[in-house]
């Protein structure tokens, strides 16, 4: 039999070291091997992406590119700008391919996607290989395990991965890989029509034109730079580099501080520290898969195991951290398409929100704006300006460098949901999508669910303080002077609430807090040239609070989830919860003014273990 002809299919897993997909591909001894990435429409347009996550993307491809060139001089990466679902085929029969081999994906879209591209090449007649090697079990596994059910805490996960035994050790990297076939292409790219473009803020200079030539504007098969997708160079801020070369680096590193990696707990880890971040900042590279997950817990495992000191535990060390993550894209995995919102999703409690999504899903509309001062919330928070300066300097952060430490996202994403705004939690998951780098859908819409009490968390009545909890871990405010610049000549005293400073204070500290124009939704006029504002705080937080708790207390007593016939056909809302709706429109926006005395109320940072199977 003729040696196989690969095509391996890049997507979720940008390195060369432990692949277990790459490594089946090379079993296969084959005669010729083509490394290629479909530069897929559906990321392009439709899935929320800002500038930092598409520049990480380009640096792991073209660091990708590098490291297959190095194990084989007449080799790189083969970015190819069409879909999947077109291109493939094409690819099948002019590069006489008999192996389609990749690493196995368990996102909604992906799982899709990939059912269909297994029927073409069985069509074509093209083997298929897949493996996993994104997570450290396979979600398909821990769910048979787990009796079908969603994984909905870290117990039944745990239980469930420890029937499965220890995730493979990890691969070494090849030592070569064969060269390539012939790389001609005898046919033309199908340009995909812009039905919808989630990204046409970020592109400045013009519309997408990533499309303009199958190989690339060269013919080179190189990855697409932000000039062809229309994003200014200038909006992709974020200091923190893709690849893999930067991912194994920045691991090694770490790993030679073996009293960090071996005595790691999370809740002791600071949400304000930066230069360096107190957490491994690994996320982005797990995604993109730059770095690999079982290579990253069988490192930390080792270095754990020669330290001599006390050793922390799960989940607060680092291979919890990872079993976290393995149980948030298991139990996507048996939710499916849902999980990613409320209507339809059996693991969810419905809240009647503001800012509910469109039903039926739109994604150029996706919500409904039911109260236009919750609306305005919402934007100011997006944009970290909602006058409370933790929750702004964390807001900034996200929007600068696309990454914040996992107790930072706990505080703004309760403040926007339970905790302050009650705006639906798929809002703040969307604004997450577009601005992280580590964007995981999965671990996404999990954190979301569990921070808002809506799934797998349930105690609302722990709430995050946006003067508290910052004071706790920063008391002299470097975290908010670094990122809401304006406040830097504040006293510690004032950092976290600079609205209760006496008008002299403000004078001397260079800036003044005002109200926001329009109710909240304008940016500050300047009053007077040169000078600096800052906003007042756009609600009174201990009011917000005790509101936030009511309507939870209520929703968890009405005890409805995403599955039940009123939520899906949308007549929850009116039949019960009306008497809460109107209470909430009596709230005045201008208590803010008001200093409160009583005491706040803080949750507990990494929230313990959660109750099992609680639904
Ligand atoms: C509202 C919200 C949204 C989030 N969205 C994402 C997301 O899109 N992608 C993402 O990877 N993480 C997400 N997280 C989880 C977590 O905040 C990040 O994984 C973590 O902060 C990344 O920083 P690190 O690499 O320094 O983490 P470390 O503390 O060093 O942990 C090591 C690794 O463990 C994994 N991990 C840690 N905590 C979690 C967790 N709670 N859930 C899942 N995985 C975890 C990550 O892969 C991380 O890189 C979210 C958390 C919240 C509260």
């Amino acid at each position: 039999m003729p040696h196989p002809r690969v095509l391996y299919w890049f997507r979720t897993d940008l390195r060369v070291h432990d692949s277990p997909a790459l490594h089946a591909a090379l079993a296969l001894e084959p005669q010729c091997l083509y490394p290629v990435w479909c530069w897929d429409p559906h990321y392009v347009r439709e899935a929320r992406v800002g500038p930092n996550r598409w520049q990480f993307l380009i640096q792991c491809q073209r660091d990708l590119s590098a490291s297959l060139t190095r194990l084989n001089p007449a080799q790189r990466l083969l970015v190819l700008r069409e879909a999947p679902g077109t291109l493939l085929p094409k690819l099948f029969k002019e590069w006489a391919i008999t192996h389609l081999v990749f690493e196995k994906d368990t996102d909604s879209y992906a799982a899709q996607r990939d059912a269909e591209i297994v029927k073409l090449a069985q069509e074509a007649d093209v083997q298929v290989i897949t493996r996993t090697g994104r997570t450290l079990w396979d979600p398909a596994a821990i769910i048979k395990e787990n009796g079908g059910k969603a994984t909905m805490s870290l117990t039944s996960f745990m239980k469930a991965s420890k029937n499965l035994g220890d995730p493979p050790k990890p691969l070494p990297e090849p030592s070569s890989i064969p060269d390539p076939g012939d790389l001609s292409l005898s046919f033309l790219n199908t340009v995909p029509p812009t039905v919808i473009d989630l990204n046409k803020l970020h592109r400045q200079k013009h519309d997408d034109e990533s499309y303009s030539a199958l190989a690339g504007p060269n013919s080179d098969f190189a990855p697409p730079t932000l000039e062809e997708l229309g994003i200014p160079e200038s909006t992709a801020t974020t200091p923190h580099q893709g690849g893999e070369t930067v991912a194994l680096t920045q691991l090694a590193k770490l790993l030679e501080d073996s009293k960090f990696i071996a005595t790691f707990e999370k809740p002791k880890t600071a949400p304000t520290a930066f230069e360096p971040a107190a957490t491994t900042l690994l996320s982005p590279h797990l995604h993109f898969g730059s770095l690999s997950v079982r290579r990253f817990l069988h490192d930390v495992q080792r270095v754990t195991s020669a330290y001599k000191g006390s050793k922390s535990q799960p989940p607060t060390n680092l291979p919890g951290q990872l079993y976290f993550r393995d149980m948030y894209f298991a139990a996507q995995h048996a939710v499916g398409p849902a999980f990613s919102h409320t209507v339809g999703n059996p693991v969810v409690r419905y809240i009647p929100w503001h800012l509910p999504s469109t039903m039926p899903p739109s994604p150029t509309a996706p919500y409904t704006i039911d109260s236009p001062r919750a609306h305005a919330w919402f934007l100011r928070w997006a944009w970290g300006v909602t006058g409370f300066p933790f929750v702004d300097a964390l807001m900034r952060q996200l929007r600068q460098e696309g990454w914040i430490h996992h107790l930072g996202r706990h505080m703004v994403a309760c403040f926007l949901t339970r905790g302050g705004a009650y705006v639906d939690w798929e809002r703040g998951a969307e604004v997450f999508e577009e601005l992280l780098l580590d964007h995981e859908p999965a671990c996404n819409l999990g954190n979301w669910m569990w921070l808002s009490c809506t799934a797998f968390f349930a105690q609302y009545y722990r709430c995050y303080s946006p003067v508290a909890f910052g004071k706790k871990w920063d008391p002299h405010g470097a975290f908010v002077r670094r990122y809401v610049p304006e406040l830097r000549g504040f006293a510690d005293k004032w950092i976290y609430e600079p609205h209760l400073a006496p008008e002299a204070e403000q004078r001397k500290a260079g800036c003044f807090i005002r109200d926001l124009e329009d109710g909240g939704l304008l940016p500050l006029k300047t009053q007077a040239a040169g000078q600096v504002y800052y906003p007042s705080p756009m609600f009174d937080f201990a009011e917000r609070r005790d509101f936030c708790l009511a309507q939870m207390k209520k929703a968890y007593q009405v005890g409805l989830h995403g599955d039940d016939p009123r939520v899906r056909d949308g007549t929850a809302k009116a039949e019960l919860f009306e008497q809460v709706e109107s209470s909430e429109n009596t709230t005045t926006a201008s208590t803010h003014k008001r200093k409160r005395t009583r005491s706040t109320n803080e949750a507990g940072p990494l929230d313990g273990w959660v109750k099992k199977g609680k639904k």
